[in-house]
């Protein structure tokens, strides 16, 4: 792969681990329960994407699908003023798509194309969370099949869109927090099978002791699995 870009998730210790940031052609998973940071995480990629590349960024816009109304300004707000950037530039960047249902989701991805073509230099695409809607719709074992496959090709088609346009695409995914609804394992999570082997590298978020986090790699083609502890705070993500 030719121009890899990676974008900068605030922690340097978080971004040794991903060696250097979530990378553009490639599908970012962060998997974990409730609270533990995935959405915080969205949050201060929606930022960073947008600073110049030796600030950790790739001078792009970002695109949040939002599918359970977790986006907030006033959030972006607190990060911009973290790196000292101008808010009103910042949300100008972020084009926030809310996702009414599973189809509509699906859609999403036609419309990000458009703003592609159209000259939107977009460097990153959120989906915060990927699976919400297709867990509301899609209930029982009968309907399972049918829901993998709108998931595989909905990963498909943001896969197309990180490989054409060289763009990285990070999506948040819940997972419970006990651990046998990991069906034995979290790489087995949830939607796991489907997710397993459309995103290029997973996260596993766990909470850890006075409001730490812990960030795991468990499933990379190229890098160590390995972890790494950072915080949330006001400005966003740190070591
Ligand atoms: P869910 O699956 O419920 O959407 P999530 O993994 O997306 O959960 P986040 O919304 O990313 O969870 O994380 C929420 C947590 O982030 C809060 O519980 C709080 O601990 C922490 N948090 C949020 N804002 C701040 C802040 N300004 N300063 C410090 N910590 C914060």
């Amino acid at each position: 792969r030719k121009d890899v870009g990676h974008i900068s998730v605030g922690s340097k210790g978080f971004n040794d681990l991903i060696a250097g940031g979530i990378e553009t052609q490639a599908i970012t998973e962060v998997f974990g329960e409730f609270g533990s940071g995935k959405s915080q995480i969205s949050h201060e990629l929606a930022v960073t994407v947008q600073l110049p590349e030796e600030l950790g960024g790739l001078d792009g816009d970002c695109v949040f699908v939002d599918t359970e109304n977790t986006f907030r300004p006033e959030r972006i707000k607190q990060i911009a003023n973290g790196f000292e950037l101008d808010l009103e530039d910042v949300l100008q960047r972020i084009h926030v798509a809310r996702a009414f249902n599973s189809s509509h989701q699906i859609l999403m991805v036609d419309k990000i194309n458009e703003l592609i073509q159209n000259g939107t230099n977009v460097k990153l695409v959120i989906v915060d969370s990927l699976m919400a809607h297709f867990r509301a719709e899609y209930v029982g074992r009968e309907s399972l099949a049918v829901r993998q496959q709108k998931l595989n090709q909905h990963l498909h088609s943001l896969q197309q869109i990180a490989n054409t346009y060289n763009v990285a695409v990070f999506i948040t995914n819940q997972v419970q927090a006990k651990p046998d609804s990991f069906f034995g394992s979290p790489t087995k999570a949830i939607g796991g099978h489907v997710l397993g082997h459309a995103s290029t590298y997973r996260i596993w978020l766990k909470k850890g002791l006075a409001g730490k986090r812990i960030a795991r790699l468990v499933d990379s083609p190229h890098l160590p699995e390995g972890e790494c502890v950072f915080k949330i705070t006001n400005e966003g993500i740190v070591d």
